[in-house]
């Protein structure tokens, strides 16, 4: 672990995440937006493990909402917000979409290892589940939240000390 600035990786994996899927795919297009609050400082993480982690949720949620782009009419409009905030001893990092969002009877499996929704060849159903152990390792939590059809809110908390 070494002190890091969770702003910056959070920002440098969102454009990696949209930049990357664009290269993949040139019809990929969505908004996003930060927040990020100043309080949050650097914490100690592996830096790598990380942005793994987000660069995982980044995906799944510019996903998301290109999946409902592709869905819906011209006046859908994409959109990932990502959030930090100092709570106490811990940061939160909020990674908001509205894209498609999860059926509530499969929201329970998706830090199962393997399980995905995508089509052959898109996904290996193992982001989040490696997700999952990083956040564990780091003594922290991820969550989610999500509306089918509405969106979905995935929060990474990760202890200061
Ligand atoms: P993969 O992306 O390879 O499918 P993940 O472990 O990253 O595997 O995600 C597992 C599943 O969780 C996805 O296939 C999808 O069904 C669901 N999921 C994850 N994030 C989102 C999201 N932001 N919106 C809708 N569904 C999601
Ligand atoms: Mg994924």
């Amino acid at each position: 672990k070494e002190p890091t600035d969770i702003n910056a990786l959070a920002d440098e994996y969102l454009r990696l995440s949209y930049h990357g899927l664009r290269a993949k795919d040139r019809d990929f297009n969505a908004d996003f937006t930060t927040n990020f609050d100043a309080q949050v400082g650097k914490i100690d993480v592996v830096p790598q493990d990380i942005g793994r982690v987000l660069l995982n949720v980044y995906n799944n949620a510019f996903f998301a909402v290109f999946e409902k782009m592709k869905r819906s009419d011209k006046t859908f409009k994409p959109l990932v917000s990502v959030t930090t905030k100092r709570v106490a001893d811990k940061v939160e990092i909020t990674i908001k979409d509205n894209g498609i969002g999860i059926p509530q009877k499969v929201v329970d499996k998706i830090f199962q290892p393997f399980f995905t929704t995508k089509p052959t060849g898109q996904g290996t159903g193992l982001g989040l589940s490696l997700s999952y152990d990083i956040v564990k390792t780091h003594s922290g939590e991820i969550t989610v939240e999500s509306t089918e059809g509405d969106g979905t809110t995935f929060i990474i908390t990760i202890p200061t000390t």
